[in-house]
């Protein structure tokens, strides 16, 4: 974990109004971990500038009130939503070519892009993921994208 903090995965305005305590525990910590490995330090250093996480570990009633799955892997700190810090037209289109190349090589399950920011999850160290991208639109219909 070259370029990302744990306090990154763990801000969340809505457990800071709410009181939640939303630190990650160790499990989640070592997933956190092996997802920056795998997937966003690499992705930061393509990109030369820094990646905002807006969204990462979420505990469970975090995770209820913004409408998570409650078998999102948010839970378990193996997801992370995300955009670069400029988040031009131009760095935004640079994410999704990162993954469209690297997507036989890259370990992750699904990327799914929502147009302002990007999801990214990965399955627990060691099993299969299905490298998945979904891009939706504003309605929040999903269509395969490649
Ligand atoms: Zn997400």
């Amino acid at each position: 974990m070259k370029y990302f903090s744990f306090p990154e995965f763990e801000q969340s305005v809505t457990a800071a109004l709410k009181g939640y305590d939303n630190s990650t525990p160790r499990e989640a910590r070592r997933n956190i971990e092996y997802l920056v490995d795998t997937v966003l330090d690499p992705l930061r250093e393509h990109l030369a500038q820094p990646i905002v996480i807006t969204s990462g570990y979420r505990c469970r009633d975090l995770n209820h009130d913004v409408g998570g799955s409650p078998t999102s892997q948010h839970l378990l700190g193996l997801a992370a939503d995300f955009r670069p810090l400029h988040a031009t037209d131009e760095q935004m289109d640079t994410v999704r070519q990162w993954f469209r190349e690297n997507a036989e090589r890259l370990e992750f399950d699904q990327m799914i892009d929502y147009g302002s920011f990007f999801h990214v999850g990965v399955r627990p160290e060691g099993s299969t993921n299905r490298r998945q991208m979904k891009c939706y639109n504003a309605f929040g219909q999903g269509y395969r994208k490649d």
